[in-house]
């Protein structure tokens, strides 16, 4: 298709996020016949704030830090999303992750724009008591941005609930009053939710089932393959086990166990529970994390990485769904081997926005000063789940396009008639 707004980026091994993200972006915009103005408007963060954190390290040195928060969008919200600490943390994948934010709130209809921040850092390497120091200074520093009504952060890569408690912790002491209600993903006994650890994974199982409703699949007679075994893949591959599909195969950094009459998952949950990870693990045949990705299952679920499918390898994907947990794992330039195929694909800003649901209902919860049960949390989720997937897929049949162009079109069509409502970009 050509593009009015945009020539798309030339095709190469390595499109960073920002790229995929447009390529996308500009697709359902071309499909929407969205007006300029509003193009431009929408394409760019509202804010994007770049900060140096001078940290006091064990040593006594003092170590300046590059902290980043962007917002891309609050028209349906306040802004929501993660914080992400890594080495590879820059101004060009901060953008992307936060825009992908705001169509992952807005297909799944909850009343959030989208932002996301960063820190270049290496957490592994940096004790405790550094790591507090770090964040309440990134606190200190973007407090006009953060607030309940304003901007939630929430943990990311190399963030935790104990992140979200120092936050929460700093915030609170700059506001002379407690507020947990600004971050969510923080420890239960501080105001966190029920279902919130399981939220991500329990999406995607819902998802994968609404999928496997269209294409006719029975959950007993499918096999599916999982890449990933943290948050989301270790707790997709449990909850889809107990829909009765058989789960062949399973990876993590340590390489991917393969077994085609079907592997354990409870049991291979203790196992990295006892281990930490699954290296060593006797329930399948060791294969590669490239083998996984193209063995003949159903189903594939990515859950670790980003650019994980991409040109190179879309072709020999054999599975006839693939639901992804992860964020980008399939590289834009996938996208119409895929479709030629006639692969169905979950789209991340749907398939995994189970996590940012539950991390509403915390919000939700916060300011109620009142706690749901986990009985509560998970219907409501799933409801949600299961409405977006539905309006994504109707929005599909009627533009003959794939599921993630629909969704995009979902979302960029709520964002893009709020603006319009609201009168002002
Ligand atoms: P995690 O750190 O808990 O787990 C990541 C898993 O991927 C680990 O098992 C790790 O060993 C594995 N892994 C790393 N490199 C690998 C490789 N080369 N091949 C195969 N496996 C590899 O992280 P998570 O929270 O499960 O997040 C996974 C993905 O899901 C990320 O893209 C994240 O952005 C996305 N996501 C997470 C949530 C959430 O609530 N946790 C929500 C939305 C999206």
């Amino acid at each position: 298709m050509t593009l009015k707004f945009k020539e798309p980026a030339p095709i190469t091994d390595d499109l960073n996020p920002l790229e995929s993200m447009m390529e996308r972006f500009n697709e359902a915009a071309e499909i929407l016949g969205l007006d300029e103005s509003t193009y431009n408007a929408l394409k760019s963060p509202e804010k994007a704030v770049i900060v140096s954190l001078p940290v006091t390290m064990d040593d006594g040195k003092i170590k300046t830090f590059q902290g980043y928060r962007v917002v891309h969008s609050s028209k349906l919200g306040p802004s929501k999303g993660g914080v992400r600490y890594s080495m590879g943390v820059n101004l060009d994948e901060v953008k992307a992750l936060a825009a992908w934010m705001t169509w992952k709130c807005a297909v799944v209809g909850i009343p959030y724009g989208g932002g996301k921040g960063g820190i270049q850092c290496d957490p592994r390497k940096m004790s405790q008591g550094e790591l507090e120091r770090l964040t309440r200074a990134f606190t200190g520093a973007m407090r006009d941005v953060f607030g309940p009504e304003r901007d939630i952060p929430a943990p990311d890569m190399g963030t935790n609930p104990q992140t979200m408690a120092w936050i929460m912790d700093e915030y609170s002491k700059l506001a002379g009053q407690a507020t947990p209600a600004v971050v969510t993903g923080k420890p239960l006994v501080l105001g966190g939710s029920l279902g919130r650890v399981e939220a991500t994974g329990r999406g995607v199982m819902v998802s994968t089932r609404s999928a496997m409703a269209k294409l006719k699949m029975n959950p007993t007679e499918s096999t599916c393959a999982v890449q990933g075994f943290g948050n989301v893949g270790s707790i997709s591959a449990k909850l889809i086990e107990q829909q009765g599909v058989t789960i062949v195969a399973i990876s993590d950094i340590s390489g991917a166990y393969y077994n085609p009459d079907g592997l354990d998952i409870e049991e291979a949950i203790n196992y990295v529970s006892r281990e930490k990870s699954l290296e060593g693990y006797k329930g399948g045949k060791i294969i590669s994390n490239d083998e996984l990705l193209e063995l003949d299952v159903d189903i594939l679920i990515p859950a670790a990485l980003e650019d994980q499918i991409t040109e190179e390898n879309a072709d020999r994907i054999k599975a006839k769904l693939i639901v992804e947990g992860a964020n980008g794992p399939t590289a834009s330039n996938a996208d119409a081997i895929l479709d030629k195929n006639g692969v169905m694909v979950v789209p991340d800003i749907l398939a995994n926005a189970g996590g940012v649901s539950v991390s509403y209902f915390e919000w939700v919860q916060n300011r109620l000063g009142y706690f749901w049960t986990e009985e509560r949390v998970n219907r409501r989720a799933d409801r949600i789940m299961k409405q977006a997937f539905d309006s994504v897929y109707k929005a599909a049949r009627k533009h003959k396009c794939s599921l993630r162009t629909a969704a995009y079109i979902v979302a960029i069509d709520k964002v893009a008639s709020t603006s319009k409502l609201r009168g002002s970009f």
